[in-house]
């Protein structure tokens, strides 16, 4: 049966609240979360259909993407990232959707490059069309990439992306993003129960001593269309278990206070693995992230349900200032923390896709 599916672009938009007089220095929201990173889906589309992500029966060839005129133009992004980083954003990834669809994707990190010499500028890619792009990022200024993978199993892979696309591909993209000094690397595997968590051990192995670093995501109940159980979640915890029953790990300190993946190191020096549990050990009250729609609206969670279009302000001649009063007063109003509050009935919300506000 074809789940129904509310289009992405019909998405509810909150009120932008008044600006009051910026405190110094950089905005704090209500928990004391600083603004510190920026995610940007720079498109809604993708060559995949991951089947946690963008379901083929719900992103069919008739799904209503968004209309070219809707999406933020490159001198856009721009404009807001800059915005973002006068309140404190050090961290800027670019994803989607699969952000290398984006025609023209490297000049955008070069404008942003230029625009931002001091930020963390990354992206996060399903990999299939790196080998091509690699060198040219690399180039553009982009510091370094992190390469979805959900499996090294040819039929296990192509079940979870549902697009015939075949491992070696994304492999060879990952080779090229190392020999172009996009490193170190982050491989992102999705672990569903029963689909793909028979290669878990795998994953840690091929990976094991190649200075790559393999991080294990719970699948979470992003948007709505994705048919989330808990019983599908494979806990973080079990996974270091079974990794560690193989080869031997011990816990690793974070790189810095809110890092996302928690770190464990290989016993013999063999690198190490990150964990993300988003679903398990929630890390709202470290979050400090803020989502940019491919249609610039402001999220500030990943499971919200409503954004504030900054687009709209940004094309009625708002000043940079006034843009910057926005989203300062936006931030200091987020209370965001859901991964706290999860339950079984939250996470059938009708919140918006991954693929939409940047994954
Ligand atoms: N297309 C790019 C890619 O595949 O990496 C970027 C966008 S994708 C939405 C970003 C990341 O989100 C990927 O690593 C993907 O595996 C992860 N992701 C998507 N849906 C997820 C879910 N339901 N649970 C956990 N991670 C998810």
């Amino acid at each position: 049966m074809p789940r129904t599916v509310i289009p992405l672009n019909e998405q509810r938009t909150l009120p932008i609240p008044p600006a009051t007089a910026r405190g110094a220095g950089v905005a704090a929201d209500t928990r004391g979360r600083a603004l510190r990173d920026l995610r940007i889906s720079v498109t809604d589309r993708c060559n995949f259909r991951c089947v946690y992500c963008m379901p083929r029966e719900v992103f069919h060839a008739d799904y209503p993407f968004l209309p070219h005129d809707e999406v933020l133009s490159f001198e856009e992004i721009v404009r807001l990232a800059g915005v973002f980083h006068g309140l404190g954003t050090e961290k800027i990834r670019l994803t989607g959707g699969e952000p290398l669809l984006r025609k023209g994707i490297d000049k955008l990190v070069a404008m942003l490059r230029a625009e931002l010499p001091a930020v963390d500028l990354t992206l996060t890619t399903n990999g299939s069309a790196l080998k091509a792009h690699a060198r040219a990022l690399k180039a553009a200024g982009l510091d370094r990439i992190t390469v979805s993978l959900d499996s090294l199993d040819e039929a296990t892979f192509q079940k979870m992306n549902d697009a015939d696309f075949p491992v070696a591909k994304v492999l060879e993209g990952l080779d090229a993003a190392a020999a172009a000094g996009l490193a170190p690397i982050k491989v992102n595997m999705v672990v569903k129960r029963g689909v793909n968590d028979h290669q878990v051990v795998d994953m840690a192995r091929h990976f094991r001593g190649s200075g790559h670093i393999v991080r294990f995501i719970e699948f979470m109940d992003v948007g709505s269309t994705n048919g989330w159980r808990m019983d599908d979640v494979i806990a973080s915890a079990e996974i270091v278990r079974r990794i560690g029953a193989q080869f031997p790990l011990e816990p690793a300190q974070a790189n810095y206070t809110g890092e996302v993946a928690e770190r464990w190191r290989y016993r013999d020096g063999q690198g190490e693995i990150g964990v993300i549990s988003s679903v398990t050990q929630a890390f709202c009250g470290t979050c400090t992230r803020a989502r940019l729609s491919t249609d610039g609206h402001l999220y500030t969670c990943l499971f919200a349900q409503r954004g504030y279009d900054l687009k709209s302000l940004l094309r009625g001649g708002a000043s940079d200032e006034s843009l910057g009063g926005a989203v300062d007063a936006i931030w200091r109003g987020r209370d965001d923390r859901y991964s706290e509050i999860r339950t079984a009935a939250t996470a059938r919300d009708r919140k918006v896709e991954m693929s939409f506000i940047g994954g």
